[in-house]
């Protein structure tokens, strides 16, 4: 951090900015600019406390040089992480999780797993709780979706990505599910993250409707701050002017993020679009920009999907996607095209 003091700033505004930094058992460095003076606090800024330089005579501002998240920067941890979800691992090679936004019935989940399984993804999800914009809306089937995906994961060894909405349900999810999915919704959920991170299980953190990457990886930073340092980021597209898309979807989070972490990214182009047409391109865009992976919605059947119908590919597109995501990430991998982590 550095501190700018004003141009009127006198010697001993200087001193008590000093004092207060050494006091901290920390490094200050006094600079002459043109007009001002600068002061640089070298060491764990941490070690300040609730001190507010900007409240101190003398004082301009304050000019954070280090990022407030440090367990998922890059910074601190220069190689790339991968996140081991029950022996499947997240981060290289790129999967796929897919199936329905909710759990509807055993029928419809075995339905949706046989064909994800066939199609070759890694992970089934589906919702067993819903975060619904409309309370009359379907909230999903609660413990017993959770039930019925565990069954599913029986029947076809995909590993379980599900949400989970509330710190109550921590625990529960946590006993059925391989990955706790955090939604766009509850990126900003403090008690939620703190609760995850508790929970003994890798996370599928989605970006925010309104999230800057920033506080993304520090929604991130919650959940290592606890223990878990098996986070895998989700970019799902976010709130903008345009109205055509129920989002936008922003690839260049993916460069972004492998720029500022070392933790896997995936990206969401069913939520980041709303649209079943633009899932294959954005898909294919997703892979070829870097990530980690894929979170794709299919149903057996969309039309009757009691959520998300019009952004759920239909079995047959589904098996496309998959045909087309393969070949594209191994000649990527081949002719050694693959984006740099710089
Ligand atoms: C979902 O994955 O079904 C979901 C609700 O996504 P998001 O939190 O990104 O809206
Ligand atoms: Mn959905």
């Amino acid at each position: 951090m550095v501190i700018i003091m004003n141009p009127e700033a006198t010697a001993e505004n200087i001193k008590a900015v000093i004092s207060t930094i050494e006091d901290a058992g920390l490094e200050a460095k006094v600079m002459d600019g043109a007009s001002q003076r600068i002061v640089g606090v070298i060491g764990d800024k941490r070690k300040l406390g609730d001190v507010t330089f900007e409240a101190m005579d003398g004082v301009e501002k304050t000019v954070a040089i280090s990022k407030s998240y440090k367990l998922a920067s890059r910074e601190f941890h220069p190689r790339s992480s991968v996140v081991d979800v029950a022996g499947v691992k997240i981060g290289g090679t790129p999967v796929v999780m897919s199936g329905p936004c909710a759990v509807e019935s055993r029928e419809q989940l075995f339905e949706a797993a046989d064909i994800v399984k066939k199609a070759g993804a890694q992970f089934l999800r589906g919702g067993a709780y819903k975060p619904r914009t409309s309370p009359y809306s379907f909230q999903g089937l609660e413990e017993q979706g959770l039930k019925f995906l565990a069954e599913a994961r029986e029947r076809t060894g995909l590993r379980i990505v599900t949400e989970v909405t509330t710190v109550e349900a921590v625990d529960r999810v946590a006993a059925y599910a391989d990955m706790l999915q955090v939604g766009a919704r509850n990126m900003q959920n403090f008690g939620l993250l703190k609760a995850v991170g508790k929970a003994g299980k890798p996370v599928l953190l989605k970006r925010g409707l309104a999230a800057t990457i920033d506080e993304w990886l520090n929604a991130a930073e919650y959940i290592m701050n606890e223990g878990n340092p098996d986070v895998v980021l989700c970019e799902r597209g976010i709130r903008t002017y345009e109205t055509y898309t129920r989002n936008t979807l922003d690839l260049s989070a993916v460069a972004a993020v492998k720029h500022l972490s070392h933790l896997p990214i995936i990206v969401d182009p069913s939520h980041g679009t709303g649209k079943w047409r633009m899932v294959q391109p954005m898909a294919y865009a997703a892979i070829a920009a870097g990530a980690d992976g894929l979170m794709i919605e299919m149903h057996p059947n969309p039309a009757k999907a009691l959520s998300d119908g019009p952004q759920s590919l239909t079995p047959e597109h589904f098996e496309r996607v998959m045909n087309g995501v393969k070949k594209l990430s191994a000649f990527l991998r081949e002719e050694q095209i693959a984006p740099m982590e710089i």
